[in-house]
């Protein structure tokens, strides 16, 4: 069941953006937040978890996933990060954004399988990043057939990830790999949005205290 969060997270994000967004200061908010919380997640439990297997290529690994995530945001022009650059006369279903999209997303999908706080960091993570790419597509002359398509297998991709997982012995033996990849994937994306949402280095008291916040909440979790 639990599985099924990171999809009711993807469909509140596009409740949101189709009833209520307007760009606003709270979705910086919220996008600041996301990444305090994941890279916190993923600093105090994922990360020495993984170590303690003992396994010596999992640094390797780890960096291996901050190149795919650099990668996947070339493609993708940074929508993990909650970033678009895509022209808004598009009528052609954006294949390249939507591809990157989903792999990054199906690889989040498989850690978070028995592992509560980084499903928790993963749907807080996945609802500004929802908002914000269901806001982009609704200001393109895509179809709103296409919108729902490209937001619903989104949005399965993570629960996917998670059941292939559970679920089937493909990712037997690969998985502890798989894991640091998405680890350094979890790193770039989570300090990213953190340098990217206070772009002028202006101090902003709020997001200095949003971002403590999803610090704390990480610790006391
Ligand atoms: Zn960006
Ligand atoms: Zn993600």
């Amino acid at each position: 069941m639990n599985i099924l969060l990171p999809i009711v997270a993807v469909l509140l994000g596009f409740g949101i953006s189709y009833f209520v967004y307007q760009k606003s200061v709270t979705i910086n908010l919220l996008l600041a937040f996301s990444g305090s919380f994941l890279l916190s997640v993923t600093v105090l439990e994922f990360l020495p978890d993984i170590y303690t297997s003992g396994e010596k290529s999992i640094g390797i690994y780890i960096l291996g996933g901050i190149l795919l995530q650099i990668i996947l945001e070339y493609l993708s022009g940074g929508a993990e990060h909650g970033h678009f650059h895509l022209s808004k006369e598009k009528k052609d279903f954006p294949f390249v954004l939507f591809i990157s999209l989903c792999i990054h997303a199906f690889l989040e999908g498989i850690p978070i399988h028995g592992n509560d706080h980084l499903l928790y960091a993963v749907i807080v993570h996945k609802v500004p990043i929802a908002i914000i790419i269901a806001s982009f597509l609704f200001n393109t002359s895509l179809s709103k057939f296409k919108i729902i398509f490209f937001l619903l297998v989104f949005g399965l991709m993570t629960p996917l990830g998670s059941f292939v997982q559970a679920n089937t012995d493909l990712l037997d033996g690969i998985a502890i790999y798989l894991d640091a990849i998405v680890i350094g994937i979890f790193l770039h994306v989570s300090t990213t949005i953190l340098f990217e949402s206070s772009k002028d280095h202006k101090f902003n008291i709020y997001k200095f205290g949003i971002i403590v916040l999803g610090i704390v909440l990480a610790l006391v979790l």
